[in-house]
């Protein structure tokens, strides 16, 4: 466990942001040549890195895989360990550096005993942050030639039991999507804001508006949440009223379907405040995020394992109201995502106090493994 430590940290101090993994997918194809897969795919979706364990003898009933994600945050690292970030503005905010180490600690596991019947795929997947990596790894002609029968995959969760493991079946994390409002008024002299379009009293209207609306909204959509998350407006300044604004905002919901009635509703209520504005006013989606529906069966495989390993497992009556790219790959073939408690105490990820507990790496190994003995029974 020693030396998965010293990777994770390893792989702490150095992180990437999504998209730009070039060195991380370096390190992790390294460490995986350690324990001998049978192949070991480079580039898959731009920085990922897929590693094929074949099974011990012939036959295979099952292929199951497991992913970990590359990327980090665009976070100023804050906390006080000795491993810090020496990448300013970047760090792994998240505990992908943990949750690498966990299938590094898998492939391990695979080399000291092939299973029967199971091919087992570890998957590193790059830009999981942003919601673009899954679509691109399933849309890659390497990627797309592997038959999967199952996903598999967890995420830490500060703020929860340490070691407890957490399950859902169905929606397991939100669907999400930004909506950037661009508004194009005109500017002028600010003596004469009269003579320009100011854009000030319709980013306010929008924003009222929803904030109005929104509750009655969400009433009969449960389980949505809307936020804020930019208005941007001209500059420190006087002399000059701004012709151009934009403002940013996040829409999430435990469905796909929910969603998208969200964002039908959000653009419906800036064309009718449109009308009242003389310029112009576009909205864009960006950085959209599937629910993550985990299978049924999944679930059982999942629980059956923490229970053989003497884990306490918690039943979860609500989704989490975040995203994870890992739902984009249902779209394909069966997945489950499972929540692993960091402890009450740890702070939460994305936070620039976040640090990964390496306390979680055992049972993270222990669990997959456990998934892996569950298929290659007769
Ligand atoms: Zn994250
Ligand atoms: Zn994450």
């Amino acid at each position: 466990m020693e030396s998965l430590i010293t990777l994770r940290k390893e792989l702490h101090k150095h992180p990437e942001l999504s998209g730009e993994e070039t060195e991380t997918s370096q390190k992790v194809i390294r460490e995986l040549e350690k324990y001998e897969p049978s192949q070991i795919l480079k580039n898959i979706g731009g920085n990922g890195v897929v590693a094929i364990f074949n099974p011990s003898g012939n036959d295979t009933d099952k292929t199951i895989l497991f992913r970990a994600e590359l990327d980090g945050l665009p976070v100023n690292e804050a906390t006080s360990v000795d491993y810090q970030s020496v990448k300013k503005g970047k760090m792994h905010a998240c505990g992908h550096d943990g949750h690498m180490a966990i299938l590094i600690g898998l492939a391990r596991e695979i080399q000291k005993n092939r299973p029967n019947r199971v091919c087992v795929i570890l998957l590193f997947q790059p830009a999981e942050e942003t919601g673009e990596g899954a679509l691109k790894v399933l849309e890659d002609k390497k990627f797309k030639e592997l038959v999967i029968d199952h996903a598999y995959a967890l995420h830490n969760l500060p703020g929860y039991d340490e070691n407890t493991l957490y399950i859902k079946s169905n929606s397991f994390a939100s669907a999400s999507v930004g909506v950037e409002i661009s508004i194009k008024g005109e500017s002028s002299h600010a003596a004469y804001p009269e003579q320009g379009i100011n854009p000030s009293n319709v980013v306010a209207g929008i924003i009222k508006k929803i904030n109005d609306e929104f509750n009655a909204f969400s009433k009969s959509n449960s389980g949505s949440k809307y936020a804020v998350t930019y208005i941007k407006m001209g500059e420190r300044a006087f002399g000059m009223s701004p012709g151009e604004a934009s403002i940013g905002l996040t829409f999430r919901s435990e469905t796909d379907d929910t969603l998208k009635k969200c964002l039908d509703w959000v653009e419906d209520l800036v064309k009718h405040e449109a009308k009242t504005f003389s310029g112009n006013i576009t909205t864009n989606r960006v950085e959209p995020f599937a629910a993550t529906i985990n299978s049924d069966e999944g679930c059982e495989v999942v629980k059956i394992a923490g229970k053989q390993l003497g884990i306490d497992v918690e039943e979860l009556d609500n989704s989490f109201p975040w995203s994870e790219d890992f739902g984009r790959f249902g779209e394909k073939f069966p997945i489950t995502l499972f929540g692993l408690g960091s402890g009450k105490d740890s702070a939460p990820l994305h936070s620039e106090k976040y640090d990964f507990n390496d306390s979680l790496l055992p049972a993270g190994i222990n669990l997959f493994k456990a998934i892996i003995d569950y298929y290659s029974q007769p």
